[in-house]
Parts: structure tokens; sequence; C-alpha cells
């Protein structure tokens, strides 16, 4: 990110594509409906978006299939899908100031966590997957010498991808990669919250050399367009991001129409275990602050349970809160500013509910507990943190997705366990310990689709991600992802003497 950026100038002059994009073109919604999409740093309008409902699902998926058909992205050669990709990641970067901006502008997250993060992260994930898909060998089966088996991987057709907002561009990129990799055709429903930079991103795709029709995006609303998608008899497999009570309905539309293959990466309440052998109280503390503000804790794998051994806990939470006192919510435009704008007023609305919910459940308001920058007219709460909270409290077993953070206490390694895993959900969860035995013997107790061993929220798209129990299935990034995106192919050829 360029120190001279002027931010708020850019933001001024900004272009904002709203319409649905079918068949490589920007159409209204046919009903004629829009939406607002709200600034949550002002509360103020950015534009009118189209509202697409069944009609234009229909249209977007009838694009998709068409193209599938047609053969002219699912079978092209892998080394010129590979092409195309990098182009689309090149870009990316070069409109990476603009992609940065719709989203900061969208949800509310820093300029520059957008600039800095998100757009590089997210045009690495596109080109890795272009690269990888002309590595890929199908396989022989050991068949014997009367026959010969092929065992391919195909594209499965046509891919619904329905995202959350809080990664608007990583969240799309992490089911674009694989899925167009991989051949598919794409109909994508950004979350009603941050639609901008999905409509962007759809024009870059075509001027990579992505075939109209192979990457649709329809904006609306999740009742409507996410339904719909969501019970189309014509669409293949279904990759969803976002709550488990929606990712719930996505099986459900699923079972009710054709079947579709569905993935789901959803929500967490992940874990952060500090043991009283913490090889580096400030660097833990440092990690689990951010752990859980990062992002105003909007965060599917945030570390909202900090769960601490209790000979270490007073020491350790006060370097926390110290470390959280910095963290003041600014303006998002503002690259110096370290925490955004909560992504909308009923999201801020269920946050301070959530911080009422702790205090009368019994626990301690330790740091901040308010709305802030009310002056603003937009949506800021200040980074919150509990002490004394137990797992039975709804502070402790319920995703708050905001800058909120509960401390639990334990005496020992089974019982840092027992408090981890009493949780519904299964996305990441970490552990600190000079032990490696006690570290690793954790790793194997932990019921989390990624475990950090002194260090929080690491890695990158060479691993994959998701979770267990109700976090969801399937992997998102590293090879793992094309499973979902591929059916394999059973050829079996008798051979004659
Ligand atoms: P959400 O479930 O409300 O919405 C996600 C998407 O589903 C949006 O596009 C929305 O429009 C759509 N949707 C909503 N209702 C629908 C319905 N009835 N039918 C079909 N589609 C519908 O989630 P959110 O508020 O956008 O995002 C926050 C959630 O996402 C949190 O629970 C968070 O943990 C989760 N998340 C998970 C991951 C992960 O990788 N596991 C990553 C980011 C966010």
């Amino acid at each position: 990110m360029s120190a001279s950026t002027n931010w708020r100038e850019l933001a001024a002059n900004l272009k904002f594509r709203s319409q649905i994009f079918i068949d490589g073109r920007r159409v209204d919604a046919k009903s004629g409906q829009t939406f607002a999409a709200i600034n949550p740093a002002t509360g103020k309008t950015i534009v009118e978006v189209a509202a697409g409902d069944v009609a234009d699902v229909d249209a977007a998926v009838a694009s998709a299939r068409k193209a599938f058909e047609s053969g002219s992205w699912s079978r092209r050669a892998p080394s010129e899908r590979k092409k195309v990709l990098q182009r689309f990641s090149e870009l990316m970067l070069q409109h990476g100031d603009e992609i940065a901006l719709l989203d900061t502008l969208s949800m509310g997250k820093t300029i520059s966590d957008s600039r800095n993060i998100e757009v590089p992260v997210s045009a690495n994930c596109i080109a890795w997957y272009g690269e990888a898909i002309d590595k890929l060998y199908d396989e022989v089966a050991p068949t014997g010498g009367d026959a010969l088996a092929t065992i391919t991987r195909e594209p499965i057709g046509v891919v619904a991808a329905v995202v959350p907002w809080n990664f608007p561009t990583l969240m799309t990129c992490w089911k674009l990669g694989p899925a167009l990799a991989a051949g598919n055709s794409v109909v994508l429903k950004p979350a009603e919250q941050s639609p901008l930079s999905a409509l962007l991103l759809a024009e870059l795709a075509l001027e990579a050399g992505i075939p109209e029709g192979v990457f649709n995006v329809v904006t609306g609303f999740g009742e409507t367009a996410g339904r719909a998608l969501g019970l189309h008899r014509d669409v293949d497999a279904v990759t969803f991001t976002g709550s488990t009570e929606v990712g719930k309905l996505f099986l459900g539309y699923a079972a009710q129409s054709n079947m579709k293959r569905v993935s789901l990466e959803c929500g967490g309440k992940s874990p952060h275990i500090v043991m009283a052998d913490c090889p580096d109280l400030d660097e833990a503390a440092t990690a689990a602050t951010f752990g859980i503000f990062f992002n105003q804790g909007e965060v599917c794998n945030a570390g909202s349970r900090l769960i601490v051994e209790k000979s270490i806990k007073d020491e350790f939470l006060d370097r926390v809160i110290a470390i959280s006192k910095t963290l003041q919510p600014g303006d998002p435009l503002d690259p110096q500013s370290k925490l955004g704008a909560i992504v909308s007023k009923s999201q801020m609305e269920r946050v301070l509910e959530y911080i009422d919910i702790g205090r009368k459940e019994g626990a301690k308001v330790v740091l901040g507990g308010n709305q802030v920058r009310t002056e603003s007219g937009g949506y800021f709460v200040e980074p919150t943190i509990f002490d004394g909270v137990h797992n039975s409290m709804r502070i402790a077993q319920e995703e708050i997705f905001g800058p909120a953070l509960a401390t639990l206490t334990f005496n020992g390694a089974d019982e840092a366990l027992k408090i981890a895993n009493e949780t519904i959900y299964g996305l990441g969860a970490a552990v600190w310990s000079s032990n490696i035995d006690t570290a690793l013997n954790m790793s194997r107790g932990l019921k989390a689709g990624v475990v950090w061993v002194n260090c929080f929220d690491e890695g990158n798209i060479t691993v994959p991600f998701g979770g267990v129990k109700q976090s969801g299935f399937g992997r998102d990034k590293s090879l793992h992802a094309i499973e979902k995106y591929t059916d394999l192919k059973t050829t079996w050829i008798k051979l004659r003497k």
C-alpha cells in the first residue's frame, strides 16, 4: 500500500457497479428491485444494488450451464486455464486499491487490512490454483493384465458459491480459485452487506479471458437469491461460507431439490489455550489480542474463548488488556486505524446485546463494552474483554461475531481440553506450551479442523481450512479444495487378447 494514497479522495471518486453480472453482461434485476449498500462507518447509502431473485438466478444458472456444456472453459487445456487465472490474478493486483475500497466502504474493515492483506492474499489464491491445475495427474488403477482402468477427475458442472461479508474478496476467491481451475462454471451470490467487489471481480475475470457465462454474479438477499440457488435443480454443487444456521438450510435445500453436493464452512467459537508453561507470554498475549480483535472480531475462527491456566491468568490477562487498549476503532479509510466499523447496525446491536447478556450471566467486563464514535453515524464497538466466564454461559457458547473476548480458566491439560471441546463448533483452536508432548497431545485431542501451536491464525494457501462438528465440512484452500469441485470417473476398459 502506498503511504501517499489519499483514500478519502479515491473513495469520493470511486465507480460503483451495481447490476447483476450474467453471461458477461451487466443487467438489472428482472423485477427492477434494488437494495441499499450501506457504509457502516457512516450509516449512509453508498449505492442501490440490483436485488436478484428466482428469475435472475434462473438466468445465471442457464448461462453457466450453457458455458459449461460448450466446453469453452470446461474442456480447455489446464495449461490454458492456468494462463487465464494468472492474468486474472494480475488484474486483481492492478485494481487492488479499487477492490480494497469497495470492501472497506461496504463492510467497514480498515483500508490497511483490505489493501495489505485481503487483496494480495486473494490474488495469490487465484494464481495458486491456476498454477496448480496443470500439475495434477489422474490415476491408473492396479487392475491386472486383462483391463485398463483410469480414474479421472472431472469438473462437476455448475457451482453456486454463497459467501459472507466478513472477507468479501477472500471468501469469494477461496471458492473461485479451485472451482474455475477445475473447469466449472460458477454463479456467485455475495452477501447483501458486501456485494460491490464481486461485481468488479466478474469484469476482471472476463477481461482476463474467462469466457462469458463461466463466472456470473447475482447480488441479492439470502432468503431470495441464496435460497433460489440452494433449491435450483440445475446447480450441481453449492459451496457455502456463512453461519451454521444457514448452512443447515442448504442441506435441506439439496434434499428438497436435486441432491446437489453441499460443502459448508460455518461458524466457530475457537478456544485459545495458554498453558502455564507458555514459551513467551508477550507473544501469546499479542496473538490472543489479534486473534479476537482482528477484523473487529468478525472472523469465523476468531479465538473468542481465551482459556488460560489459573496460575498465570491475572498476569496474562493484564498483558492482553494493555495491548487491546491500543486497538480503538477509527475511520476505516484512515490507514492508521487498527479497528474499523461493525458491518451493520443489526450486527452491532447483536454484539452489544451479547455484552449485556454476559454481564447478566455474571461475567465481569474488564475492558470496553460500549458503542463508540456515535458522532460518525456509523457502527463501532470498542474491544471488549470478559473475565470470570464459565463455559456454560451463552457468551462462551454462542458465536458473537464481534470484538468480544470471553476469558476462562483451567487447571491442567485435561481440563483445558474438556472446556475447549465443550462446544457445538470445531473450526480452529490454539495451544501455547513449551512442552512438545503437551502441545501434540492437545493438538490430537482438540476437535477442530485447524490447530495452531504457539501461534494463532497462521498459515497460507498450501494448507486446508475448514471445520468439524457444526462448523461444517469440506475444505477451502490447498489442493484438497479441488475435491469439492470435481467428481471421480472410473473408465474400465477390457482388453482383448
Ligand atoms: P449468513 O449465514 O447470514 O450469510 C452467508 C450467506 O448466506 C450470505 O450470502 C447470505 O445472503 C446467505 N443467506 C442468508 N440466509 C439465507 C437463506 N435463508 N438461504 C440461502 N442463503 C442465505 O452469514 P454472515 O452473517 O454473512 O456471515 C457470518 C457467518 O459466516 C458467521 O457465522 C461466520 O462464522 C461464518 N463464516 C465462516 C467462515 C469459515 O470459513 N468457516 C468464514 C467466514 C465467515
